[in-house]
């Protein structure tokens, strides 16, 4: 094992807070996030608003974030004819605001996690939830190479993140095509989380147990997980992936609010007291670091971060 992911290893050691939704925390801030390339656009235009985000989770009790760049990607910029060097700009930029929030808060160490969307993310088709893309495989390894290649080789003065958060991952696949990704810099840091359609599968179909235990093998895996997933589905989850690997677990559920599709809009229960009681028995359950995802506001991480100093 290398002196970074060992660093890194213990940055994760204990109990973790996450923070929860960007998109959700950036749209009560009155940002327009409807636009295909809207992280983009706040990247550039209002980054005192994801600034704010993070510093609102940080003051919830996270002590680990995520970035804003869950679908910036090359690719993802050239569908709209953005071009690379702008995409590259805007996930070293999503650090730099990460960073900045941290810096307001000098007396806690706050672990920045660089979040990396999976392919197609960027689209908004909501291919990343079934992982059917169609694409080669060398195409999916290549997609990743980019970006992790941008947040490994920076300049001397840049701000690098702590670890990679790769997140929403739909498939076994995916996940196989990022270890591949990484292997030229098996220093990194890196959480794989997947997105999963019920108690024991992961999106696409393939068992969680099985994803995790393959991407344990990599040397950059210092955290195995779910996000973007029913909050009801994570008891059984965290078994089945504490039954995988000796991995630290990482779970950032939605809310348990549910997407309407022919309304358009979340309906059910998502209140912070109960993610909180639900975030109790995720903890008692095994997983180490725990936050939100989809819908999932400081309020909700609040109540996480009581059970997490319970715990402490
Ligand atoms: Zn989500």
């Amino acid at each position: 094992m290398t002196k970074q992911t060992q660093e890194s290893d213990s940055i994760l050691r204990g109990i973790h807070v996450l923070d929860g939704g960007m998109a959700t925390e950036l749209e009560y801030l009155g940002v327009k996030i409807d636009g295909p390339l809207w992280s983009a656009h706040v990247l550039e235009d209002a980054p005192e608003k994801v600034v704010a985000v993070h510093r609102a989770y940080i003051e919830a009790g996270a002590t680990c974030i995520l970035t804003s760049s869950y679908q910036v990607s090359r690719m993802g910029y050239a569908e709209f004819g953005l071009d690379r060097e702008r995409a590259d700009a805007a996930l070293l930029r999503s650090v730099e605001l990460a960073h900045s929030a941290c810096a307001e808060f000098p007396d806690r160490r706050i672990v920045v996690a660089s979040s990396l969307g999976p392919y197609r993310a960027a689209l908004h088709n909501g291919a990343e939830y079934h992982g059917n893309y169609g694409c080669r495989f060398a195409d999916l390894v290549e997609f990743h190479r980019e970006r992790i290649r941008v947040l490994a080789e920076r300049s001397p003065n840049q701000l690098v993140p702590d670890l990679l958060a790769f997140e929403t991952l739909p498939s076994l696949g995916e996940a196989l095509a990022v270890g591949e990704a990484l292997a030229p810099w098996p220093e990194l840091a890196a959480w794989f989380s997947f997105t999963c359609r019920d108690e024991r599968h992961v999106a696409h179909g393939e068992l969680l147990s099985e994803c995790a235990a393959a991407v344990a093998r990599f040397p950059q895996a210092v955290a195995i997980g779910v996000n973007c997933t029913r909050p009801a589905l994570m008891p059984e989850l965290i078994a089945e992936l504490r039954r995988a690997s000796d991995k630290p677990v990482v779970v950032y559920p939605n809310s348990g609010e549910e997407w309407d599709a022919v309304n358009r809009c979340w309906r059910g229960a998502g209140d912070p007291t109960s993610f909180g009681a639900m975030a109790t028995a995720w903890f008692a359950a095994g997983a180490q670091i725990v936050g939100g995802c989809c819908r999932a506001r400081p309020a909700h991480i609040v109540q996480v971060a009581e059970e997490a100093d319970r715990l402490r």
